[in-house]
């Protein structure tokens, strides 16, 4: 086996990224893309494709790539995954199919996400193949994220006429509010919104379902429904000081940041802080970070694991380091500061160690009692994590909830009642992009297995 190294990836330099919003990652070329693919070894047994949450048949795409048939491997792809321009840049691949690949085993794996983004970026054809063989079934979706896409997707190419409801005036879920365009170009999430739009897909925003319309009342307007709202109410560390002025959740300023288009300066107003602490270790709490660097904050992120425990995407860790970020790691909040107009001035924390593993094998943490550290700033972001937001559940008797209010899903994505499923992080807790496509599909599959049954 050659071990040819890994082709690498073209970036925005370091410095220009600190002030724009411009995709950093800048993707392969045309050639470094055909030497890339040249490194699979079409395996008989991928591992990679067992590492794929959807099962994309990743060495047929490579190998179509390998004979420059661009459209044919996006056709290949989307049989599987109906968005590779978005997998392509925001899985975690290293942790997915690129992880299993065995050409990482003794070397690099091969760049797959890379490949994936590559075909659909240069590809000739538009993913609106249209089903004229209609069902003659309506299926309303709640949510416009990743999950709720998915299942649109599947039910357009299956004849399915789909309704989406969404509460926000934007499309595209945390895939538009959430990550940042420097990681995803609304313009790439657009070109695959249009393509839905093309299959023939409606589409209803500024509606909130449990509000402007009750679940009861969507049933009777359906054949069946599929919930996709996500997991968008911030969590907070019920610390002292998290209410003084500057204390933002993660949430918050990135719906300001990306929806609201803070950065241009437009209706929306967004604080410019001069040092900003950012409390968490995930793609969220990178993803806040890296805006507030572009808005010309010197950022420090705390973490109260170490560096090998975030579970943030290693290439998000990477280029935040490389845009300046500091990285407090083994450090934890236990106190904001604020000044006398109730602005905050500084965060106290407790410097800590890992513990013992847990049943997962994730280690856990302790303070380490006496050792303190300050430090000053004039903005803090707590990205911790997200709860369900409780306007559905308080608003319906028609499906059951858990305990945590995410709502109970059996293996086919079904919910209590028999006409609803759900999917996505309302039914997993906050998850992943291509975990949410994929529980979109599942629920979609099902449906039609019923349908077919009742031929
Ligand atoms: P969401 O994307 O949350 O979409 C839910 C949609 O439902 C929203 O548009 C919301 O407005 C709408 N909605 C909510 N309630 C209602 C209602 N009552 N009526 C109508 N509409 C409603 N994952 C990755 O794989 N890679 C990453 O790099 C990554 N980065 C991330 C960065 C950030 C900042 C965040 C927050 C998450 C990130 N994730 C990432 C996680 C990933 O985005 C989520 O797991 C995924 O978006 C979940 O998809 P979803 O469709 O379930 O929900
Ligand atoms: Fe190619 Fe790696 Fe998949 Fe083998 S495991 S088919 S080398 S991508």
């Amino acid at each position: 086996m050659s071990n040819q190294e890994r082709t690498t990836m073209r970036l925005l330099d370091d410095e220009s990224r600190k002030t724009t919003f411009k995709e950093v990652a800048l993707g392969y070329n045309h050639e470094e893309a055909l030497q890339e693919a040249s490194r699979c070894l079409n395996c008989k047994n991928p591992n990679c494709v067992t590492g794929c949450p959807v099962g994309v048949n990743i060495p047929q795409f490579i190998s179509l790539l390998k004979e420059d048939k661009i459209d044919e491997a996006y056709l290949e792809i989307i049989k599987n995954n109906g968005f590779p321009g978005i997998c392509g840049r925001v899985c975690p691949q290293e942790r997915q199919c690129e992880g299993k690949c065995i050409r990482g085993i003794k070397g690099e794996s091969v760049a797959i996400g890379r490949l994936e983004r590559f075909t659909f970026d240069n590809k000739t054809i538009e993913n609106c193949v249209i089903n004229n063989k209609k069902l003659n079934i309506n299926v309303g979706v709640v949510g416009s994220g990743p999950a709720g896409l998915a299942f649109a997707s599947t039910a357009l190419d299956n004849g399915i006429d789909v309704t989406i409801y969404e509460a926000l005036h934007e499309v595209g879920g945390v895939l538009r509010y959430g990550i940042p365009e420097f990681r995803l170009p609304k313009d790439i999430l657009d070109k695959e919104i249009k393509g839905l739009i093309n299959k023939g897909c409606k589409i209803i925003t500024n509606c909130v379902i449990g509000k402007s319309i009750t679940l009861e009342e969507l049933k009777d307007m359906h054949d069946y429904i599929f919930i996709a709202t996500g997991a968008g109410l911030p969590r907070f560390m019920n610390i002292p000081g998290e209410n003084l002025n500057g204390v933002l959740s993660s949430n918050e300023y990135l719906t300001r940041v990306n929806l609201m288009k803070g950065y241009k300066k437009l209706d929306t107003p967004v604080k410019y802080a001069k040092k900003c602490i950012v409390v968490g270790g995930g793609n969220v709490a990178m993803d806040a970070a890296r805006c507030a660097k572009r808005m010309g904050s010197d950022v420090t992120i705390v973490y109260r694991r170490d560096l090998d425990s975030m579970p943030a995407r290693l290439e998000e860790i990477h280029h935040a380091m490389e845009e300046g970020i500091i990285f407090n790691t083994l450090t934890n909040p236990f106190e904001i500061i604020g000044d006398e107009l109730g602005n905050v001035k500084k965060i106290k924390c407790n410097k800590m160690k890992l513990g013992e593993p847990d049943e997962s094998g994730r280690r856990g943490f302790k303070v380490i009692e006496g050792e303190v550290l300050e430090f000053d700033c004039d903005m803090v972001i707590m990205a911790l994590g997200n709860f369900p937001n409780p306007i559905l559940s308080n608003s319906t008797n028609l499906i059951k909830f858990t305990d945590r209010g995410l709502i109970e899903v059996d293996e086919r994505n079904l919910t209590s009642c028999d006409k609803i499923y759900a999917g996505g992080d309302i039914a997993t807790g906050a998850a992943t992009v291509i975990k949410a496509f994929g529980a979109g599909k599942n629920a979609l599959l099902d449906i039609l297995r019923k349908i077919n049954s009742k031929k």
